[in-house]
């Protein structure tokens, strides 16, 4: 036991400590982010290359990485100019032959000498009409007997490989620098093995038996040197579940803090507030909005603190959802906020909210820069005396001055728009309040349970009593097709976007001055000269194609005034088509426009089509959305069929995530010490909301993590609160 607190320790010394760790290799683990043992053993291969399968000298692709296994035929050395030296040898199998080099290594002519068995891993070329190996990793295999050599049994084979020095099966490939190399990397990791064998495992034994979790000690083992694949799945599993597990620890526990010990609210659970609210609404909650309410309401119930997230298009009716919110807190006597990122959306609220808030004979204010200092201080007054029961603000909510009499409920608009910061101040004003997000970005539950911790996800489905919009990808040659149905659609006196990536064509000479501001949005423009430009098309259009309608442009070049104006006449129907950037992405709400064209489409993020395909089908017509492309790579052309299959945000978010980041096991992508980066959001759901309950059940039974058990737990808790992951 002294012996594992003492290897436990270890973890955290200095890498310096492990063999061969000095110098410049030094240098470059600290440039990787890797200053102890834990950090290097933490730092997992982002790709695994298989050699666990050998290949015949005469089934050799070129190019293709590949193990070979033979006996050394012949070997010479010879020096070349200027001190170098060459070292090559010849391998044959029972098919065939290949050559393999190595440049300054002159120890190679002790130990791969003619008549040893090798096992070679590389990629073979062509060289001077010879297949060949350039430096490839190599293994000397022990003499055989001739029986075991016929049953070609690979797993004695590999029993035999002094698995310390070289690589052999799946290889593992690191994140690496000029200083020190993946295998470099690799080296070091086994060598920390000298001081670091058996640590005690910081997860409570009943997890890792419940979630049939491999202790961590042979998940290193695993992740770093993988006999064999399903030992790989195992390790990853492992370590993949404990990313999740410190980092749902690490939210909650600092969620815990914020309360301060505090006992969250717990609304009543009947109150008359609501059921008026129900009559004075000129129409029906959708499915997905009761269901949305009544999820926020036995949260607001509970006596656990809520943390919420109402996710839904743009116009799918959130606001009316948070407006029941409010009406719960009121009716039990306690006050409530909300706050947007822009002045606009604030007025929007108070607009919307207002006037039911009226209807129920409850006080609201709305409290941003723009009011003067005497109102400023008359609102404030109401809020200490608990005088007004709701506010809307923007952060003008979260100075210091700003304070609640009973603030039970915090709702905060588009929440990624506020700093981490400015967030905390305004929970600050009452930790233990219900908290609930409103936000029209498409984020996966797991998505959201790793980004900011415990949290619910509400969602609305679908705009309420709206047209659907069919989306069609078409290739850049059919392009008419989309036309076609403009000018059908201007026909019957209704309208249409064209939406292009830039905003003008880049004139050859003066890139400096033009460069950036093509973009509205797009950050490359490498082959800038075939991208739609919308000053560019709509000439096109004014000129050739609807000369007879009248066609605007509306770019983030165009002056605000000018802006304003063509936004409103195209409101009024007096511009028929609107030719735009993502400028339009927001704000603009058109019934009667039905038709939108995206051109280069495939320039354009899935997030981003799928909002701009939101400003059509907001009256009661069927909608079209084209997207068209000149030549997408496979890639792109995927995900345009996605955008066209998937009408639903959340689907198609899930879908990209998964795309994004698909892989098996040796596929997975590492993104330098990132906490979470073995893990992938939609294909490892199990294993977030696994991690996300157990967390919970734990900080239940524990929740200042003081029993013995947890001694290690909370140890390396605040080992990564320090280091902020
Ligand atoms: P969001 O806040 O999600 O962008 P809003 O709450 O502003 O959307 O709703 C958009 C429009 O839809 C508003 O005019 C709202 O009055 C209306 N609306 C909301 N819910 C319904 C419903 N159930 N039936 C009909 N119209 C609704
Ligand atoms: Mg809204």
């Amino acid at each position: 036991m002294q012996e594992r607190v003492l290897q436990t320790c270890k973890l955290d010394s200095s890498v310096s400590e492990v063999r061969f760790a000095n110098g410049k290799r030094l240098d470059g683990l600290l440039e990787l982010g890797i200053s102890t043992i834990r950090d290097l053993l933490e730092h997992f291969p982002f790709r695994y290359d298989d050699f666990s399968k050998l290949t015949k000298a005469i089934d050799l692709k070129i190019g293709e990485k590949s193990a070979v296994l033979g006996l050394i035929h012949e070997a010479k050395g010879r020096k070349l100019a200027k001190g170098a030296y060459i070292y090559e040898i010849t391998v044959t199998d029972e098919t065939g032959m290949l050559k393999a080099v190595w440049f300054n290594q002159r120890w190679l002519a002790e130990q791969l000498v003619v008549g040893k068995r090798v096992l070679l891993l590389g990629k073979p070329e062509h060289y001077a009409g010879f297949v060949q190996m350039s430096s490839p990793l190599y293994t000397l295999i022990a003499e055989e007997s001739p029986e075991k050599a016929s049953k070609q049994n690979q797993d004695m084979l590999f029993e035999q490989i002094d698995e310390g020095v070289s690589p052999v099966g799946i290889v593992p490939v690191y994140h690496a620098s000029k200083k020190v190399s993946s295998n470099w990397i690799k080296r070091l990791v086994l060598e920390s093995r000298e001081l670091v064998s058996e640590p005690i495992d910081p997860l409570p034994a009943r997890i890792r038996m419940k979630r049939r979790l491999v202790s961590r000690q042979i998940a290193f083992y695993g992740i770093h040197s993988p006999v064999h694949a399903d030992a790989l799945k195992d390790a990853r599993n492992r370590l993949a579940y404990e990313q999740v597990f410190w980092q749902q620890l690490l939210c909650a526990t600092a969620e815990l803090r914020l309360q301060e010990g505090r006992t969250p609210f717990a609304h009543e659970s009947t109150g008359n507030l609501t059921g008026k609210l129900a009559e004075i609404l000129p129409f029906e909650l959708t499915p997905s909005q009761k269901q949305a309410v009544s999820e926020i309401h036995e949260d607001m119930c509970s006596e656990r603190k809520m943390n919420r997230l109402l996710l839904g298009d743009v116009g799918s009716g959130k606001t009316v959802v948070a407006t029941y919110a409010l009406a719960f807190s009121a009716q039990s006597g306690y006050q409530s906020v909300i706050m947007a990122p822009t002045e606009v959306l604030v007025q929007q609220y108070a607009a919307a909210i207002g006037p039911l808030l009226d209807k129920l004979s409850l006080n609201w204010a709305v409290l941003s820069a723009s009011c003067s200092p005497s109102e400023k201080e008359s609102i404030r007054e109401g809020l200490r005396s608990g005088e007004i029961h709701a506010v809307f603000g923007t952060h003008a909510l979260i100075e210091p001055k700003v304070v609640f009499k009973n603030l039970s409920l915090i709702v905060v608009d588009e929440q990624h728009r506020f700093g981490v910061e400015q967030r905390a101040m305004l929970i600050k004003k009452s930790p233990a309040a219900d908290f609930l997000s409103l936000t029209a970005t498409p984020i996966p539950r797991t998505l959201a349970l790793t980004q900011y911790g415990a949290i619910e996800v509400s969602y609305l489905e679908n705009r309420p009593g709206k047209a659907q919009t069919t989306t069609t990808y078409i290739e850049e040659a059919v392009s008419y097709r989309a036309y076609e149905a403009i000018r059908e659609a201007l026909k019957r006196g209704e309208q249409a976007y064209i939406v292009c990536p830039l905003i003008a064509a880049p004139k050859e000479d003066d890139d400096d001055e033009y460069g950036p501001h093509y973009l509205d949005e797009l950050d490359t423009f490498e082959d800038t000269p075939s991208i739609a430009a919308a000053e560019v098309e709509l000439e096109h259009l004014r000129q050739a194609v609807l000369p007879e309608y009248r066609i605007e442009l509306l770019t983030s070049k165009v002056k605000s005034e000018d802006k304003q104006r063509i936004m409103r006449e195209f409101k009024e129907g007096a511009i028929n088509v609107l030719v735009s950037t993502t400028v339009i992405e927001v704000g603009i709400d058109v019934p009667n426009a039905t038709v939108m064209l995206i051109l280069d489409a495939d320039r354009f993020g899935l997030a981003q089509l799928h909002q701009l395909r939101g400003r059509v089908g907001r009256g009661t017509a069927q909608s079209q959305v084209f997207l068209v492309a000149r030549k997408p790579s496979e890639t792109a052309e995927r995900r345009l069929r996605l955008v066209q299959k998937l009408s639903d945000g959340l689907k198609l978010a899930e879908a990209d995530l998964l795309e994004r980041r698909e892989g098996d096991l040796t596929g997975t992508r590492q993104h330098g010490v990132s906490s979470l980066s073995l893990i992938n959001v939609i294909r490892d759901k199990k294993l977030i909301e696994a991690a996300h309950k157990d967390v919970r059940q734990l900080l239940e039974v524990d929740s200042e993590l003081k029993k013995p058990e947890h001694a290690q737990l909370s140890h390396e808790l605040e080992l990564r609160r320090s280091k902020g992951r």
